[in-house]
């Protein structure tokens, strides 16, 4: 199903993105066609598009100093406070607005690049090829040992918080070998029992997230020291601060795929 550009407003849901946030009414509910409308005249925003599938309308604005009586809220947060179809909109909505942001010439051959009016992707008038919205695959594991589970605290990013081990799957590489990889590069441990437990898509910009649970096998913690400050075993009933709820590690770590 298409997405198209400058839509009638008229859908199930309205969203507007900042940065990595939701706008959303002080009542902390989602947007109506009149609070959009009302929001979007008042700011400068990027194209209004409408994705058929999910019957939502989305752009993105560059600040929010003019928005009275709306407020942001972390779009990961939105995912523990709205339904599963809401969630899905949202995630959808906001990974597309990040890829046609980032798409708009073919890589062939340079050309303006223009929606499909039959499916959910973009078309080369030159070179007739197609692009469909872009997804990275990211692994994210949860190591058991005893009554124990691994955490670790990055370098780069949220440095007081203790998370799972995670990282992009590479080319050519299974799932699998991705999560035994992530593992042993980054704490140097070996691990067995490695078990699927769930998926999330992860808008930032482009991830699907890929959870697994698996059991420790051998070795001593060695930290890769370019990605991590710290990496140790933890008591589940003795947890450092965590991800917040709706993260992908809060669901991975309170098992709730
Ligand atoms: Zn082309």
């Amino acid at each position: 199903m298409p997405i198209i550009k400058n839509p009638e407003l008229k859908a199930k849901y309205f969203f507007i993105f900042f940065e990595k946030n939701l706008l959303l009414t002080c009542d902390t509910e989602l947007l109506t066609e009149n609070d959009f409308i009302k929001i979007q005249k008042s700011v400068s925003h990027s194209q209004i598009y409408l994705d058929t599938d999910t019957d939502s309308i989305f752009t993105e604005i560059y600040n929010t100093n003019d928005i009275e009586n709306y407020k942001a809220i972390q779009i990961r947060e939105s995912f523990c406070i709205f339904s599963r179809e809401q969630t899905i909109a949202i995630a959808r909505s906001k990974a597309l607005i990040n890829w046609l942001n980032q798409m708009q010439f073919c890589p062939s051959c340079a050309t303006k690049l223009q929606l499909s009016p039959k499916l959910s992707c973009l078309c080369c008038s030159k070179c007739n090829k197609e692009y469909f919205p872009r997804i990275e695959p990211a692994i994210i594991v949860l190591v058991h040992k005893n009554n124990q589970i691994l955490l670790a605290r990055h370098k780069m990013r949220n440095q007081d918080i203790y998370t799972c081990i995670a990282g992009f799957v590479e080319a050519g590489e299974t799932l699998e070998q991705a999560v035994h990889r992530e593992v042993k590069e980054e704490t140097g441990l070996t691990i067995k029992n490695v078990t699927y437990k769930g998926s999330q898509a992860w808008p930032f910009p482009d991830q699907l997230m890929l959870a697994f649970y698996a059991d420790y096998k051998e070795g001593e913690i060695h930290i890769q020291k370019d990605e991590l400050t710290e990496a140790r075993w933890f008591d589940k009933d003795k947890l450092p601060n965590i991800p917040s709820q709706g993260s992908v590690a809060h669901n991975l770590i309170f098992n709730k795929f």
